[in-house]
Order: C-alpha cells, then structure tokens, then sequence
C-alpha cells in the first residue's frame, strides 16, 4: 500500500506536497514498515517493480488530488538499486505517463546512500534533473563534503530528524541553524523532518527553513484519510482534533 504524509509550508502553515510511503499490508501480521522489508526488496531486486508501481498508484493519486483542485508536490523515495542508466530511463516514462508535470514530481535519495556510491548515482540525478525533476538529499546530517555536494543537481535538503532533535540542545541548535543558513544561502530549498513538538517547531521558524514534515503536522496515512486534511486550510487546527 501507499501512505502519505503531508509536507507543510511552515511560514504558511499549508500542506504543499505529500512523500510517498511504501507499506506491506501482511495477511498474517499486519501492516509492516518499510525498514523491515525494504532490505529485502533491495536484495532481491523486487524493489524495482515495487518502486514502479508505486509511482504509478501514487502519480494516479496525485493527479486525482489536482483534479480536486489540490495542486501537491508528490515526494517519492528511491533506492541506490534504482538509480542505475537503464531504471532511470523507465522511470523517466513512468513520470511522462502519469500526467503530471515534472516539476511536481521530488526525488529523494539519503545522503548515505549517495555517499556509498556517488560516482554511478551523480549522472543518473543529472538525468532526472534535465528531466525537469526536483532532486531532494534526505536524511541530510552534513557528513557529504562540499564538494560532493556541489556536483549534485540538487533541488533540495532534508535535515534529518536527529539535527531537528539536536536543535533543542542550545549549543547545537546553533550549529544546526547554521546548517539551515548555509543551505538556505547555496539556493537550495530546506526541509526539515520529524518534526514532532511545538518547540521543535519554534526553533524551526528561528531559522530560514522553508518546509516541514513529522508527527506535529500529519502521520503517514492512506489516501481516503488524509484528503479531508488536506482540503482545510491550518493544518494544526486539523492536527489538534
Ligand atoms: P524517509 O524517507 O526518511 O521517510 C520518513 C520516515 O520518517 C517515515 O518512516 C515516516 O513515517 C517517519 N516519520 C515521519 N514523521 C516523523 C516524526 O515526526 N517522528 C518520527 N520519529 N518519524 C517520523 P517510514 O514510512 O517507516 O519509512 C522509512 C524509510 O523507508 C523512509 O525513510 C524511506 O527511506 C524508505 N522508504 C519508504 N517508502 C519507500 C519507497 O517507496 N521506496 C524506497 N526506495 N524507500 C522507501
Ligand atoms: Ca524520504
Ligand atoms: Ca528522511
């Protein structure tokens, strides 16, 4: 299945986009998190198909979402393993089939996994990107050197839960503000993840951090829930119910 979790403009308090999420609805045990089967999609190169048919349920979703008057961002997640010249290609018709526009559309790949192999995944962002895709570095720490980052066609940064929740420590809230700055000062967009608490939140304002994800603005949630969200107007007024 296909959660969704609302991406918000934190100035605006707006919803302006969703991230994909995978889920595995399991007969026997339930509904399973990504963490625990993604390893094993990845291994097996079942993550390929997977990958596929997520953009399109998710690119059909969206689109339903336009036609409702919602014009969203759609954010999917993609695997080291489907950043290769040939899976970019078909991932490239995939998103000129679904209908919708190529600046909608985010990919995020984690810095990590960048990092591992930096050489293949660079010219297959560049192909995304020429493609008119917005590329997102997730999990973002900071442990990409400069360097590297500069030879990514990158379109945003997603500061990771762990520097969110450094950010109530006053000395690293510092360091992470300074981070945000940065980013902020090379043109990129700056996302911040897991936000979970109000205060998490004020040091987010304190700083030019633009957009932001976590428990605080909306959970993960399948389609038919979070569309009623997403036609009112303060998130957090729907968040408090
Ligand atoms: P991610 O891309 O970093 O996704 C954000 C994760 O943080 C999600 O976990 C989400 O449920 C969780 N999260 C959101 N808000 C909060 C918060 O306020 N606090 C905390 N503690 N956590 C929060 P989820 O859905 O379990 O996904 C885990 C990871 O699985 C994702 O991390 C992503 O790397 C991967 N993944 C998910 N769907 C796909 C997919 O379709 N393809 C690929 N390749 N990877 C996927
Ligand atoms: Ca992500
Ligand atoms: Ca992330």
């Amino acid at each position: 299945e296909v959660y969704y979790q609302p991406i918000i403009s934190l100035a605006e308090r707006k919803v302006v986009g969703v991230e994909a999420l995978l889920r595995w609805r399991h007969p026997q045990r339930g509904l399973i998190a990504p963490l625990e089967f993604l390893a094993a999609a990845e291994a097996t190169g079942l993550i390929e198909p997977i990958g596929e048919w997520l953009l399109q349920r998710a690119g059909t979703q969206c689109r339903a979402w336009g036609e409702a008057g919602l014009g969203l961002r759609l954010a999917i997640n993609l695997s080291p393993r489907q950043l290769s010249p040939a899976r970019i290609k078909q991932i490239r018709r995939l998103l000129e089939a679904s209908g919708l526009s190529a600046g909608q559309v985010h990919v995020e790949v984690s810095e990590a996994k960048v990092a591992e192999r930096v050489e293949e995944i660079a010219p297959c962002l560049q192909e995304l990107s020429e493609g008119g895709v917005s590329i997102a570095l997730d999990d973002f720490t900071g442990r990409l050197p400069l360097m590297t980052l500069e030879r990514l066609p990158l379109y945003s940064v997603k500061f990771d839960r762990s520097l969110v929740v450094r950010s109530q420590d006053q000395q690293e809230a510092d360091r992470v503000r300074r981070g945000i700055q940065a980013a902020h000062s090379w043109g990129l967009e700056t996302i911040a993840e897991g936000v979970e608490d109000e205060r998490e939140l004020d040091f987010l304002l304190s700083t030019p951090c633009r957009l932001g994800q976590g428990y605080l603005f909306g959970r993960p949630q399948p389609a038919e829930q979070l569309t009623p969200l997403l036609n009112r107007n303060d998130i957090f007024a729907a968040s408090d119910e």
